[in-house]
């Protein structure tokens, strides 16, 4: 009897405070997770959106990187985090290929998860180090094969971007490289610089600013070869797609989506989805994303149906492809 009495007060107790936590959600800072190094793509992405997000929501998103493993570390940090609100994660199609890359993954993307939203999808660049000897992409394609032995293709971990991107270029000039990884692209870039590696395919939120550099100085930056997209884009319009330099029909678009652990509370999944959506139309995110070659999704994608299903839908379509390359990790 004691104990009845013992727990249907504990179940009060616990159902007034869940009350409460709905209701005055977020009453404290938010943790967003960026699965890469600070200073990448990613992040670029992350801590932009984190201002416009905090404005709406009335409370700051802090940003936590946590690189490795292609974003894996970040997605399972995420997953074992408390489902309470305050632990939310930004990730892009390495959502979507890990479970096909990766032989022994600590997390579902389908089933460990709450869905916020779509955000932007980013387009990537076939980018070297300053002093790469081809002058353009016809050029360093046959450098590339004549030169296999002797190159290095960096990229940020088997699942990033950087990965799929370099994959999918290797296979389409049937010539397979050696690769580095890096925790994210932002170390790729650096090494990029520092001339410890040759050439890389990363997202134009990270290498817009080095490309203007390239341009400004030859000597300082990367030298940009092609674009992923299947259009050329509007900030770097004479640099050739992949498509119309031989590669018919190469695309990458690296897609990008809030997630919250399962368990999270409808009240506040549905406040950061109202963020979320808030933040997609703040006027420094679009200039921003803009800016650096990045297209926000439309409201209607900006929902966790819309998420669920693409991620469902990039899933399918990856897995093929990625078992037919024969890659795959522990
Ligand atoms: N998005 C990663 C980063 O922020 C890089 C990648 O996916 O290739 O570093």
């Amino acid at each position: 009897m004691k104990l009845l009495r013992h727990l249907s007060l504990l179940a009060a107790g616990l159902a007034t405070s869940t009350v409460a936590l709905a209701q005055a959600y977020p009453a404290k800072p938010i943790t967003l997770i960026v699965p890469f190094t600070a200073g990448g793509p990613t992040d670029t992405v992350g801590r932009s959106l984190a201002q416009a997000m905090s404005k709406h929501l009335g409370q700051q998103i802090v940003v936590e990187n946590v690189g490795g493993a292609g974003g894996t570390v970040g997605v399972t940090r995420t997953k074992n985090a408390a489902p309470d609100g305050y632990t939310i994660l930004l990730h892009h199609i390495g959502m979507s290929t890990a479970p096909t890359l990766y032989r022994k993954l600590q997390f579902d993307p389908l089933k460990d998860f709450e869905y916020i939203g779509l955000i932007v999808d980013t387009p990537m660049t076939i980018v070297a180090r300053s002093d790469f000897a081809p002058k353009n992409i016809g050029e360093f394609v046959a450098y590339v094969k004549a030169n296999k032995d002797k190159l290095n293709y960096a990229n940020a971990g088997v699942g990033a971007a950087s990965h799929l991107c370099g994959l999918l270029f290797m296979s389409a000039i049937e010539t397979p490289l050696t690769t580095v990884p890096f925790k994210g692209t932002a170390d790729v870039i650096n090494a990029l610089l520092g001339k410890q590696v040759d050439f890389t395919c990363d997202q134009t939120t990270n290498t817009t600013g080095q490309i203007q550099a390239n341009r400004a100085d030859p000597t300082k930056g990367v030298k940009v070869y092609a674009v992923t997209s299947l259009r050329r884009l509007s900030v770097l319009p004479d640099v050739p797609t992949l498509d119309e330099s031989g590669l018919k029909g190469f695309e990458v678009g690296v897609w990008h989506g809030i997630y919250a652990p399962k368990g999270t509370p409808k009240a506040a999944v549905d406040k950061l989805v109202a963020a979320l959506q808030a933040g997609a139309k703040d006027p420094d995110f679009v200039k921003r994303m803009a800016d650096l070659g990045a297209t926000v999704y439309p409201p209607e994608r900006i929902t966790p149906a819309a998420h669920a299903a693409h991620l469902k839908a990039e899933i399918d379509k990856w897995a093929p492809i990625i078992k037919k390359a024969g890659v795959y990790a522990d």
